[in-house]
């Protein structure tokens, strides 16, 4: 097995920590990763991606590091930025983790990722070990909506896989998530009183829950789901309503599918309008409609038999650690790059009670996805 400098590993950790680095806050923690990379001997890149959006760093950091034997580069990915409250952090080693001192997070979500990134490339380099081309990508704004990932200067990066360390128990590698729109609904009818001329109106109300009976939600399928989650509308009981606001999310592990559920969901309010389009007064009256599907991010989906899970899986075993792939609800810069095309299973790191001030890194599960990673960057040939 190679040797993990744990005492090294760990007073990087510590100043990265103890580095202010919450969201759109990222400047200093970008500085200080990109010196260190060039410290261990890589070439360093920042890209624009901080011009793009609200943030006091400049952008992403990419660092490289040349390979020893032939084969297309190995991305390691963490991100740079914390939750809140994340400043002042002091991080207290204890016997067997590292804590915060309970007023803020510790910041391991994703400061343990990063961490290790940097100890893997001293180690390639102390060790002479035989190895691809490294190229270490870090991301900004991840907590708060991946706004590095998704202003990621790809041109800038060679490779097109590896893996992300962000991720919590070491036993599980996380290689499927959702792909997710944000559905906003508008419906304007024609107010009308409701108790005098009724007929003289259209109900944006009922334009909407006819639309509603004519698709489909909830469980569409076994990758597919759908949900309306907020209604608003109407002001009194005696005046037609005029106006409705809905709003839901489509989710489905397969973007093709999301495109579809979210096409027929758009398909019945069309459906609606024509419905309630009438005369009145000898003129022809349309419900006005605005449909607005916003891409929240794309799906993950990567193979079990994909070379890099099958990597981790075989280093995980090298430890005794049986590594399970894993699919997750929510949404990381994992989806964000898979829709850029990258191939990149998110693995642990060894955080616990991540996003709250209980929040703690586990030192054996921490050293166990050093040489989880590592195996698998050894492993890589392409
Ligand atoms: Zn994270």
């Amino acid at each position: 097995m190679i040797k993990l400098n744990e005492k090294r590993l760990i007073e990087t950790f510590v100043k990265l920590a103890q580095t202010d680095s919450e969201s759109y806050n990222e400047g200093a923690m970008q500085e200080l990763v990109a010196r260190e990379l060039k410290e261990i001997g890589c070439r360093v890149a920042v890209d624009n991606a901080g011009k793009k959006y609200k943030t006091t760093a400049k952008g992403n950091v990419i660092g490289y590091l040349p390979g020893t034997v032939n084969s297309a580069p190995f991305i390691l990915c963490a991100h740079l930025d914390t939750v809140t409250p994340g400043k002042g952090v002091k991080a207290v080693v204890k016997k067997d983790r590292i804590t915060s001192d309970g007023t803020t997070v510790l910041g391991a979500d994703d400061k343990a990722g990063v961490a290790i990134i940097l100890e893997i490339l001293r180690t390639l380099k102390e060790q002479k070990l035989p190895h691809p081309p490294v190229e270490a990508v870090f991301t900004l704004s991840e907590e708060v909506g991946m706004f590095g990932s998704k202003n990621l200067d790809c041109t800038k990066i060679k490779g097109r896989e590896g893996v992300i360390l962000d991720g919590e128990e070491v036993d599980s590698v996380l290689v499927q998530g959702p792909a997710v729109n944000t559905i906003e609904v508008w419906i304007k009818g024609l107010a009308s009183h409701a108790g005098v001329s009724p007929e003289k109106g259209i109900s944006a109300v009922e334009v909407a829950a006819y639309a509603l009976t004519q698709m489909k939600l909830g469980r569409i399928d076994k990758d597919t789901v759908a949900n309306f989650g907020i209604i608003q509308g109407g002001q009194a009981t005696n005046v037609v309503m005029p106006e409705v606001y809905l709003k839901g999310e489509a989710r489905s592990l397969v973007n093709e599918k999301l495109a579809k559920q979210t096409a027929n969901m758009k398909a019945a309010f069309e459906k609606a309008v024509k419905r309630f389009t009438k005369k009145i007064d000898g003129k022809i009256c349309k419900p006005e409609l605005k449909f607005v599907a916003e891409e929240r991010y794309p799906a993950v989906r990567i193979a079990k038999t994909h070379p890099v899970v099958k990597g981790a899986v075989a280093a995980a075993k090298q430890l005794g650690i049986s590594l399970k792939p894993v699919a997750c609800g929510g949404g990381c810069d994992a989806n964000v790059l898979a829709g850029k095309g990258f191939t990149l299973p998110n693995l642990g790191t060894g955080v616990r009670g991540y996003h709250t001030t209980k929040e703690y890194l586990l030192l054996k599960e921490f050293f166990a996805a050093f040489h989880i990673a590592l195996g698998t960057l050894l492993a890589y040939k392409k």
